[in-house]
């Protein structure tokens, strides 16, 4: 990667954010485009700024991305637009002769019922869980592109998947938010107002493993220029923790003192999401921050944003 040019596609997103911060440590030419400018649903757009830029390396983090409700919400959005994104940025990345792209999928990929801890080979093994299955159908014909590519026409296109992510530049919206950026909101909103009841949805039950995005960022970068296959690689903590567990570290986190209840009306979505990152650790990384030190840090970005 060193002396090249970069293109972070998705770089005002929590994740693009956390790649431009890490790649300023590298020696590379970062490249990046607001979306007034460039419209990565928009063919002709992305077409014509890969020509005229054309990158050697490419990001692609851009996605439209939301929490359990977001996602069983704006089903066709979810769909459309991260098909056209991956569509558009991968085919002028092959015509723009860029020499490397990263692909980023998501752990619900995997069917709902796979065996846990989640395989990377487990793709494609099973029924989807229903309320992310418009996104994670678009995730896997991204990886399925990637993977095409590189079949047909030789293009080293890499695709991870990341766990839940959690960090500074979080969407804080209270319906269409995931839950940790979710609660550490709903917490603090009620710390401030003195109330002593704070509700978390569904039943407390479900397992999620949480993986702070600069720790994302970095074995991102360490892939992209260590790894080459068709085969795709899981990056989490191996480690998951239950919602209603989750919930107290965020109240402890916050310092809210209240009572937390379930609201069992609610989705709990898939009953478990633990990600297998034995493929990431034999390739020599392995997640830093720790999950109470990754939410002090959201924590911190949470009050320093203006947050509406
Ligand atoms: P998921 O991993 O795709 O299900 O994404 P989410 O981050 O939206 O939800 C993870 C789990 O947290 C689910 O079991 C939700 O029911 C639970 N959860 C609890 N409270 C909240 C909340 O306020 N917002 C969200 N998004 N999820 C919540």
């Amino acid at each position: 990667m060193a002396g090249k040019t970069v293109y972070v596609a998705g770089h005002q997103g929590m994740v693009g954010t956390a790649l431009v911060r890490r790649l300023a440590r590298e020696n590379v030419e970062l490249l990046t485009v607001d979306r007034r400018e460039v419209d990565l649903c928009n063919q002709a757009a992305v077409f014509d700024w890969f020509a005229k830029t054309q990158p050697q390396v490419v990001f692609l983090a851009a996605a439209k991305v939301g929490g359990i409700v977001a996602n069983n919400t704006l089903r066709a959005e979810f769909i459309y637009d991260n098909i056209a994104i991956e569509a558009n940025v991968l085919q002028a990345a092959h015509l723009s002769g860029a020499e490397k792209l990263m692909f980023f999928g998501s752990s619900c990929i995997y069917p709902k019922l796979a065996p846990q801890p989640l395989r990377e080979d487990s793709m494609l093994s099973g029924p989807l869980e229903p309320t992310n299955e418009p996104y994670a159908i678009a995730k896997i014909a991204g990886i399925k592109m990637a993977e095409a590519y590189r079949c047909q026409y030789g293009s080293d296109f890499i695709s991870v998947m990341p766990t839940n992510l959690y960090g500074p530049g979080d969407n804080y919206h209270p319906e269409w938010s995931h839950v940790v950026a979710a609660l550490i909101r709903r917490f603090h909103e009620a710390k401030l107002a003195g109330a002593n009841s704070v509700v978390v949805w569904g039943t407390g039950t479900p397992r999620r493993e949480f993986l702070y995005v600069d720790d994302m960022a970095d074995a991102c970068v360490h892939l992209m220029k260590t790894y080459s296959s068709a085969e795709l690689v899981n990056i989490g903590t191996g480690e998951d923790i239950t919602i209603a567990e989750f919930a107290r570290v965020v109240a402890e986190i916050v310092g809210y003192r209240g009572e937390i209840c379930f609201d069992a009306s609610r989705p709990d979505g898939t009953p478990r999401k633990l990600l297998d990152v034995s493929r990431l650790t034999s390739l020599g990384w392995h997640a830093q921050t720790s999950l109470k030190r990754g939410l002090s840090l959201s924590y911190e970005a949470f009050k320093s944003a203006k947050v509406r």
